[in-house]
């Protein structure tokens, strides 16, 4: 039985204060439910304050990006040892804002993904299509193609640690989620493409939706087979909203 996963991206937003008061608040609000986890991704600089307010709380702690290389002369960068100090489980890769804003190529992409699994953290990687693709009928292509440039580096057995998750670009921020069934299709295929594969690591493997997914709309996505999960990014950063969504999921 896989385990829904719900995970908070809280992007670059917020102080200090309103990060700590947001964890405290969803953590005061949660209602435990064997069959979900619940993370939340902080910007770096909160990542230890918030990490001391989840001591002894059921909500997990995992970091919005990482460096390909583990230490060294890397200006700016944090690297899986040091995310894993911060009490990091989970690291979100190939976010599309990373991929179009800060050119992330796939074989970046792959790399920072292995670095995530040798600190020992659990990467979360995103895959998704523009607008302009889903019109040209590239949308299986190109979300296929970002796993296979992964598969090929990292290996099969890799995703039997790892996490995915399908947000479609044109659905991150813009209000505009993907229908129950589009995103149903697509976690089909991802799910498909790994069974041909491997059908344990296929069956296992949580494959997460993400692009305005809100209270509103999480329980009618969350109920399609083929997806476990949401990753969550504007409506993460109130704690009243989110813990509705995980409410939907548990
Ligand atoms: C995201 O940041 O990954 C995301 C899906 O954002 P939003 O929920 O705001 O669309």
């Amino acid at each position: 039985m896989r385990k829904f996963l719900i995970a908070g991206n809280w992007k670059m937003n917020g102080t200090r204060d309103s990060a700590v008061q947001l964890a405290d608040e969803i953590v005061r609000g949660l209602e435990p439910s064997e069959q979900l986890e619940i993370l939340v991704c902080p910007p770096f600089i909160f990542l230890l304050e918030v990490a001391r307010r989840l001591k002894n709380s059921r909500l997990l702690l995992g970091a919005q990006d990482i460096c390909a290389d583990d230490n060294g002369a890397y200006t700016g960068e944090v690297s899986g040892s040091m995310l894993r100090e911060a009490e990091c489980r989970y690291v979100i890769v190939g976010h599309s804002e990373r991929r179009s804003l800060y050119a992330e190529n796939d074989s970046l992409v792959a790399r920072k993904f292995i670095a995530a699994q040798n600190a020992g953290l659990i990467p979360i990687l995103c895959v998704g299509e523009t607008l302009e693709q889903r019109q040209n009928g590239q949308t299986h292509a190109v979300v296929l193609g970002q796993l296979n440039a992964v598969l090929e580096v990292a290996g099969l057995q890799a995703f039997g640690h790892a996490v995915m998750a399908y947000e479609p670009v044109w659905a991150i921020g813009t209000g505009k989620n993907a229908t129950p069934e589009q995103a149903q299709e697509v976690h089909a295929s991802i799910r498909a493409s790994l069974g041909s594969r491997d059908a344990k690591i296929a069956s296992r493997i949580r494959l997460l939706y993400g692009g305005s997914v809100k209270a509103a709309n999480a329980a009618e996505l969350l109920k399609m087979p083929d997806i476990d999960g949401g990753l969550v990014g504007g409506a993460s950063l109130e704690a009243k909203e989110f813990l509705a969504i995980c409410k939907a999921a548990g």
